[in-house]
């Protein structure tokens, strides 16, 4: 059995523990919700607000130029890039998630003409099924493949037809991490592009993007990256495909000049291209405070402690009396998952309510998954004691059978 001590031996010898101070955490919550909304970096604070009093309230519209805000998409790709293994020239942080995802679906669609189906997967994250809907409905003629669906095999789903495949590196439900450079070895023998969701791995995965070969890549900031709600998402597009590479929503910041004003439509060189118009600037801002706080840490001292924290945070469900009737959904051996731990239980929605109710904060996915986000930066191992404990107070009261944890909040 784990007890309290034995956790926080393991946080004696944690050489992140520093880091949490770097983070504005509540007193008396326990955050298991980084894989939603990361929480508030300290630094973020200071940035946001010289952002707002001196280029904005000062700089005006010289900001643009002298505050270099113009060039933001395209300076914190390459800083990002250095921490999911892109070199530089490859990424812009610009725009949400399921915008680049419609980006990187019509660029690898035109890449690949005469093939007419996109592969992804069932359990997919809904809004990426969604907008290749929308992708290929606009193109007539395009079929969907489905892992999950049509094949559990994604060779089986691969053929002359496909021209791209679409897939989260780490699922958002079970935190089932796929393996890069296999999977895109496989599409490119098929003839096909594979596109990267990484939403829930940038940050807590160390990722290769060049050398796994990924073509496109797309995610958020505001999950494991704590650049705060809503923050811009980013696109990355490897070098080879640049040239030819189109997207439809061919705004103003995407044309090779944008200040020349012409009448029609010319995609600027490389990356810039999949720019569309103006950004938010503070959430860009955001975007620069949360990656501070990665520079001087290792992603493979990170993945390490978010590999053990989730052999710990399994094993203390596993081991407590009230907990028995929770059933695992992540993969149990720690090099196949991302940085979270599910369980699916029927009351599940209830029990999550009646946890955050109490400070433990995890969240809850349709039909009866209750996920626990593991951020390394923040968290430690006496904390996930702690929180067990609390499931396992919610389990034994059986909150279930109290209606008020029943009704369902608009964002769960
Ligand atoms: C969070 C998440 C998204 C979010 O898309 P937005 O456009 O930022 O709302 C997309 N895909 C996956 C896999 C996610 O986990």
């Amino acid at each position: 059995m784990l007890s309290r001590q034995d956790c926080a031996k393991l946080d004696e010898q944690d050489e992140l523990a520093g880091l949490r101070d770097r983070f504005h955490l509540p007193e008396g919550v326990i955050y298991l919700d980084g894989n939603s909304l990361g929480p508030l970096p300290k630094g973020a604070v200071d940035t946001l607000t010289r952002t707002i009093h001196q280029e904005w309230g000062e700089g005006l519209i010289r900001s643009w130029s002298e505050a270099d805000w113009f060039t933001l998409p395209e300076r914190l790709g390459d800083r990002l890039g250095g921490l999911i293994g892109a070199a530089a020239g490859q990424i812009v942080v610009c725009d949400g998630t399921s915008i680049n995802i419609f980006k990187a679906l019509n660029a690898a669609m035109g890449l690949r003409p005469g093939r007419d189906v996109i592969v992804s997967e069932q359990g997919s994250f809904p809004t990426d099924l969604y907008m290749i809907e929308g992708a290929t409905g606009a193109a007539a003629g395009y079929t969907t493949r489905l892992l999950g669906r049509d094949s559990d095999n994604l060779a089986d789903l691969l053929d002359e037809r496909v021209a791209a495949v679409l897939l989260s590196n780490v699922d958002y439900r079970t935190g089932r991490l796929m393996d890069m450079a296999a999977t895109a070895k496989a599409v490119h023998d098929a003839g096909a592009l594979i596109i990267w969701d990484l939403c829930h791995s940038a940050g807590v995965v160390p990722l290769k993007l060049d050398d796994s070969q990924a073509d496109f890549a797309v995610g958020c900031t505001y999950k494991y990256l704590n650049a705060g709600p809503g923050a811009p998402a980013y696109i990355y597009a490897a070098t080879r495909h640049q040239d030819q590479a189109r997207q439809p929503l061919s705004g103003w910041w995407g044309h090779a000049a944008p200040f020349a004003f012409e009448s029609g439509f010319r995609p600027a060189e490389g990356i810039k291209r999949f720019l569309v118009g103006t950004q938010s600037i503070l959430g860009l801002k955001g975007v620069e405070a949360a990656l501070d706080d990665f520079d001087d840490v290792d992603i493979e001292g990170i993945r390490a402690k978010s590999r053990r924290m989730g052999d710990v945070f399994i094993e203390l469900v596993e081991q407590h009396p009230h907990c028995a009737g929770l059933r695992l959904v992540s993969p149990r051996e720690s090099d196949q998952r991302g940085s979270q731990v599910a369980f699916d239980f029927d009351n599940g929605y209830p029990v999550i309510r009646a946890m955050i109710e109490q400070g433990v904060i995890g969240d809850f996915r349709e039909p009866g998954l209750m996920r626990f986000g593991l951020a390394p930066l923040y968290l430690s191992c006496a904390e996930l004691f702690d929180a067990v404990q609390v499931m396992g107070d919610c389990m034994r009261r059986q909150v279930w059978t109290d209606p008020k944890y029943q009704t369902r909040e608009a964002v769960t």
